[in-house]
């Protein structure tokens, strides 16, 4: 959900005498606040005693992020989550089968979704979200983004009936057994278990369903898989390509897991280590997933920890032990290929589909293998 992919940060930073300012803060949300229909005693019950928390500001005045390996993480998380998976979902069965009645989402990608999110609920974070959201707003972190955040927080006090005490989250602001953001949570959010709340911390059904309707609203195609791990055919040059299911086949792709693929609709080749790695034909259900939580390392492993939920066998992919490209370098990737005339979906340095496809046309054109992947050599490539 746009939330940012923290998992893949590595904590050294060092001590900060950056200075925000709660007060100040406060005093220049408060009318934006009355206009949004906040009453006082919401807003005097949501920052009272609000102070700047220390370690986040720590945490956002880091150095340049140190990118795990994607498959390392990949095997860690899937092995773990497929393991505690299936005795929760067990747990949740009826709900699970309403959600994907009601919502036609794949309830095993959710399943995978709150295991990867909060280990099913086990991990909900213990910061209060205000003072996350106040203090990321008061440092202007990613630009007004956590000032919106902080609003929306205030308008679910406000309208939903929860307690000021229910407020608690990652450091980032995301709520709940799925963690939402709060914007998320205003648009897609729903009540599950008929008590009128929206409860994304406390009801099971509550936060899982109101996954399965963010990834209805944002395009979930029901009765197609996300994509499957495939033996790439013999010959064919490993390059980013879009073919129907049945051209898939008639060529020799064949889903590792023995899955048969679905008589209708597309899929793209995806290499998410590069031409080196693993082989992956994704569906548009893969960038639901991705617009989740933008990154691929999330993503896969949402992806094949669902399919091994369902009942699907372990996959040994060899995974390439190069490290991927960081934020700057995704940055200026999406800038060198703004230069060369392509119009991309984001500017945040996400590596989304059509940003692949624009690295595979320059890939093309410079005679290299279209893989379509953003390395260290690409960059370089580009800026000569
Ligand atoms: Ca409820």
């Amino acid at each position: 959900m746009t939330r940012l992919f923290f998992a893949t940060l590595i904590l050294l930073i060092p001590a900060t005498t950056f200075a925000a300012d709660m007060n100040a803060f406060l005093k220049s949300v408060k009318p934006d606040a009355t206009k949004l229909g906040i009453s006082d005693a919401t807003f005097a019950s949501a920052t009272r005693g609000l102070t700047i928390d220390p370690q986040i500001e720590r945490l956002t005045r880091r150095q340049p992020e140190l990118v795990r390996p994607i498959g390392q993480y990949i095997e860690r998380r899937v092995g773990s989550l497929a393991r505690s998976g299936q005795g929760k979902m067990r747990g949740q069965r009826r709900t699970f089968e309403r959600i994907e009645k009601t919502f036609g989402t794949d309830p095993y990608v959710v399943a995978a979704i709150w295991g990867m999110e909060t280990g099913f609920g086990g991990n909900i974070g213990k910061s209060d979200v205000f003072r996350s959201l106040a203090t990321l707003a008061a440092q202007k972190y990613r630009g007004d983004f956590f000032r919106s955040q902080f609003l929306d927080a205030l308008l679910i006090l406000e309208t939903e009936g929860l307690p000021r005490s229910r407020f608690v989250g990652s450091w980032a602001g995301a709520m709940g057994q799925t963690q939402f953001i709060p914007s998320s949570y205003i648009s897609y959010a729903v009540d599950f278990d008929g008590d009128k709340m929206r409860d994304v911390w406390r009801s099971v059904p509550d936060a899982l369903a109101s996954t399965a309707n963010y990834l209805k609203e944002k395009g979930w195609i029901a009765g197609q898989p996300w994509g499957y791990a495939v033996r790439w055919p013999d010959g064919l040059a490993r390059e980013a390509q879009t073919k129907s299911w049945s051209e898939w086949h008639k060529i020799g792709a064949k889903a590792r897991s023995g899955a048969r693929f679905p008589r209708g609709g597309e899929a793209t080749s995806f290499f998410p280590a590069g031409a080196e790695g693993p082989a992956f034909l994704i569906t548009l259900n893969y960038d639901v997933i991705r617009d989740y939580n933008s990154s691929d390392s999330y993503s896969l492993s949402v992806a094949l920890t669902a399919d091994r939920l369902r009942g699907g066998p372990a996959i040994n992919l060899k995974w390439p032990s190069a490290e991927t490209v960081n934020r700057d370098q995704r940055l200026a990737i999406q800038k060198a290929l703004r230069a060369r005339g392509h119009v991309l979906s984001n500017d945040a340095g996400r590596i989304t589909r059509d940003v692949r496809a624009a690295i595979a046309i320059e890939q093309r054109r410079m005679g290299v293998l279209a893989d379509g992947y953003p390395d260290v050599d690409l960059l370089r490539q580009l800026n000569r």
